[in-house]
């Protein structure tokens, strides 16, 4: 697919961290080494929260301070090699055991203090945190699985299964009609909390049958001409946000008020107003959503 970014210097959220997942070396011999390596570094989490510095950015500590300390299953992850630096993530079970003076933050709020290859790393370890979590009993046999590879998959000792950690594909869509774009309101977001429409890939579709069916699912219009935009890891819990833009047939909606509350349209300089703080049309995305930077290319294009 052909990848259309703002600029060269624009890094979407949650990803462009350079770590390399050094996916053909985890044996565990090497993983032994990696951990005791002296420059080795872990990233914190306790209960889905990212342990930040007061004056910004990740708090990286070594792996060893975790020694003895309780830490949930599957113990250390081995997330990869950052200029050949092993980075490693662990769930801290007694943060206040660690002496580490460490400051647990939620993603989202983290934002404002990480960059968007900090929140990328942060994303993969609450991601592949939470897979293991949710994943611990087999799903072919219901017995206990181990991890293995540094955390990149669980294997069942029982049927000799091997289980790998999940990414949901769902499309995110600009619908365009001449100079209105058409944004909707999800059930219990507050009022004027407008984003565009989204849904999940379903078994034998491709991404342009999904954006046609959730479109006409939710708002009750056909659109043509869907064209891949950009893509975002979204780690709540791990979804594949792929950023899409079509044509609407129609402007006449029949909104589907099971799935959102309202749907309406907004010309292009009612965006811009938006963007520029002159006007309060609807509530401005958070700067780590696709949508923000899906609204913004439509805007800048
Ligand atoms: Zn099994």
């Amino acid at each position: 697919m052909e990848s259309h970014t703002r600029s060269k210097s624009f890094i979407m959220p949650f990803s462009g961290d350079e770590l390399d997942h050094a996916e053909t070396i985890r044996t565990t011999e090497q993983l032994e080494v990696f951990i005791k390596q002296n420059d080795a570094k872990c990233l914190c989490l306790n209960n889905g929260s990212i342990a930040i510095e007061s004056t910004g950015g990740l708090k990286l500590i070594h792996p060893s301070t975790l020694i003895g300390k309780k830490i949930n299953d599957p113990g250390p992850v081995f997330l990869g090699l950052k200029k050949n630096i092993p980075i490693f993530s662990a769930s801290i079970v007694e943060p206040n055991t660690l002496n580490q003076d460490l400051v647990f933050e939620d993603l989202r709020k983290a934002s404002k203090f990480l960059s968007p290859q900090e929140m990328s790393l942060a994303g993969r370890a609450k991601s592949l945190m939470e897979w293991h979590i949710n994943h611990r009993f087999c799903p072919k046999c219901g017995q206990i699985t181990q991890p293995s590879s540094g955390g990149i998959k669980r294997e069942c000792n029982s049927c000799s299964s091997e289980h790998f950690p999940r990414v949901n594909p769902v499309v995110i869509m600009l619908i365009i009609s001449k100079n209105k774009v058409l944004l909707g309101r999800g059930k219990g977001w507050p009022e004027g909390a407008m984003s565009a429409l989204a849904g999940f890939i379903s078994p034998g579709e491709t991404i342009e049958e999904t954006v046609k069916r959730e479109t006409f699912e939710e708002v009750g219009i056909k659109i043509e001409n869907p064209k891949y935009i950009f893509s975002q890891p979204w780690p709540w819990p791990s979804q594949l946000m792929i950023g899409m833009v079509c044509e609407a047939q129609s402007e006449d909606l029949n909104i589907n008020t099971a799935e959102i509350e309202e749907a309406r349209w907004f010309t292009k300089d009612q965006v811009k107003a938006v963007y520029n703080k002159s006007g309060d049309h609807f509530l401005r995305l958070p700067k780590f959503t696709i949508a923000h930077h899906l609204l913004k290319n439509w805007i800048e294009g």
